[in-house]
């Protein structure tokens, strides 16, 4: 519901609409709080503040999307059950071998 008024504090200067879920396609009136410029930062600071904590693949250095497990080692888990598990070619034929953990 997009009011007259900030729903913090009241105020009722430079308002803006602020998407609840951050998701500007959202527009149903359960996602939408008006807020004074002022509010509206802090409504995003405090999501922003939030500690990011930089979670490293098992197996590797790069980021983790999930499981622990970055993409590359991901999609392997999804596709043979094995993070370390890659395809190889042995001479002329491809192999499911097994790599050595970091
Ligand atoms: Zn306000
Ligand atoms: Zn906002
Ligand atoms: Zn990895």
């Amino acid at each position: 519901m997009v009011k007259n008024c900030c729903e913090v504090c009241g105020k009722t200067t430079s308002l803006h609409v602020h998407h609840v879920d951050e998701n500007p396609l959202n527009n149903s009136t359960s996602n939408l709080m008006t807020l004074c410029s002022q509010c509206h930062r802090e409504a995003h600071s405090k999501h922003f503040s939030a500690p990011m904590v930089r979670i490293t693949c098992r197996h590797c250095e790069k980021p983790a999307m999930k499981n622990s497990l970055c993409w590359t080692h991901n999609t392997r888990y999804q596709k043979y059950g094995d993070p370390l598990m890659t395809k190889k070619k042995i001479g002329s034929d491809w192999y499911l071998v097994r790599e050595h953990g970091l």
